[in-house]
């Protein structure tokens, strides 16, 4: 019998691996739940708030093997727009490479912190504020769009987008927190009725650091026309779910809950463009999330500590209208889709738990029909595919 703790309420994914693993709903033996504060136990499904989970307190109880579903150190290193920036650029020869796959980002420490003065030493011992670097390309660049995004945003939150960069940077003198002032994708790849969407993938970093995809994925679409003159109209630049969802008259008109799979994708890729997202997108992706996640090994691996991480994360990408893809951000606690979590919390459960925890009710770890070689069971099943 294995000892869950979950301290993870706000997380979909992890309440029903909870709920999954407690009702022993996957063909496990049962676990059994203990008490929040409990110190024994074998499993923790932990604060996302970096802040609140304290790592400290794991791999201390003798004679128990002991997991925890972040990786110490991802919110802070990668999680965030603000580091994000700094991190991709270090893993760059030079500047010019780093703007490969992430469009070119400055950070932007606000004016209206100076009066926080602790708050901006802190930001300043980290990090120098661009906006002189900024201000210079900008005035080179033909395409003059920029996107302002808060360090710690989310949901489509705290953004801003003008042609204008004095109004960029009036906006986030405004602001409490570090900001990225981002190149804006001018010319998106369009879906049918020219919107623009986004790309949300699964990824998840078992205990060994090995980087599994998930095989499904989901573009979050517009439902108004993208209209680069208008700028003010956030519908048609910000696919986030929960702003399509509040602010467009025509949410669910064209896809249901703004979302497309990737079956649809991929047809509309090769039927409109005689593109393959298999061989021309899904590449890309692929070797985006394995720069991203390798870069940082030495500084969070779990090895040679008394406990073991995994992790699942959200990777945001855009795709131009030369098909390249680019990275818009990493979530550290992302949601599933509803229609994908029960594969994808399965599947979590199969790659990242059960290599830990064996299954005694089902044989050897992993030898059940959802690993790869045998998904017969689930034809339309999405899986974790080691990248
Ligand atoms: P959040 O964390 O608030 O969701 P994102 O970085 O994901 O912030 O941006 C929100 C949305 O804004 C994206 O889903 C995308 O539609 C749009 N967006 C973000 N960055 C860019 C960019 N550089 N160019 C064009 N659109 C962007």
């Amino acid at each position: 019998m294995y000892i869950l703790v979950n301290r993870d309420e706000d997380s979909s994914v992890y309440n029903y691996i909870a709920q999954q693993l407690l009702n022993g709903s996957l063909g496990h033996e049962k676990w059994t739940l203990a008490p929040k504060n409990s110190e024994r136990f074998n499993l923790l499904f932990g604060e996302r708030k970096s802040t609140q989970l304290d790592y400290t307190r794991i791999g201390h109880t003798s004679g128990l093997c002991q997991a925890v579903n972040y990786y110490r150190g991802s919110e802070r290193l990668l999680c965030k727009k603000v580091p994000l920036v700094k991190y991709v650029r270090s893993l760059a020869e030079s500047e010019q490479l780093a703007y490969q796959w992430m469009p070119v980002s400055f950070i932007i420490l606000p004016e209206q912190l100076k009066s926080k003065s602790e708050t901006r030493k802190k930001l300043h011992a980290k990090y120098t504020d661009e906006r002189n670097n900024l201000v210079a390309l900008s005035s080179t660049l033909k395409e003059k769009i920029w996107i302002a995004k808060s360090s710690s945003g989310a949901k489509g939150k705290d953004i801003f987008i003008s042609d204008n960069i004095e109004e960029i940077l009036a906006f986030v003198d405004e602001q409490t927190q570090g900001y990225v002032v981002q190149k804006y994708i001018e010319n998106p790849l369009l879906l049918d009725n020219n919107r623009k969407f986004d790309i949300r993938c699964w990824v998840l970093l078992d205990h060994e650091y090995n980087i599994y995809i998930f095989s499904e994925g989901v573009l979050r679409t517009s439902s108004e026309p993208y209209d680069p003159n208008d700028l003010k109209n956030i519908t048609s630049h910000l696919t986030n779910h929960c702003i399509q969802e509040e602010c467009s008259t025509d949410f669910g008109h064209y896809e249901e809950g703004n979302e497309m799979f990737f079956n649809e994708f991929s047809r509309f890729l090769e039927e409109k463009h005689q593109v393959s997202l298999k061989e021309d997108i899904l590449p890309q992706i692929n070797t985006i999330v394995r720069k991203c996640l390798l870069g940082l090994k030495e500084e969070l691996t779990t090895e040679g500590l008394g406990y073991h991480s995994f992790q699942l994360f959200g990777f945001d990408f855009m795709v131009d209208s030369q098909f390249h893809v680019w990275l818009l951000e990493v979530n550290g606690a992302p949601a599933s889709a509803k229609s994908l979590l029960p594969d994808l919390a399965e599947e979590l459960v199969r790659k990242a738990i059960d290599p830990l925890f064996p299954n005694h009710n089902n044989n050897e770890p992993g030898n059940n029909c959802h690993s790869d070689s045998k998904k017969c069971c689930r034809p339309s099943g999405g899986f974790f595919k080691k990248i």
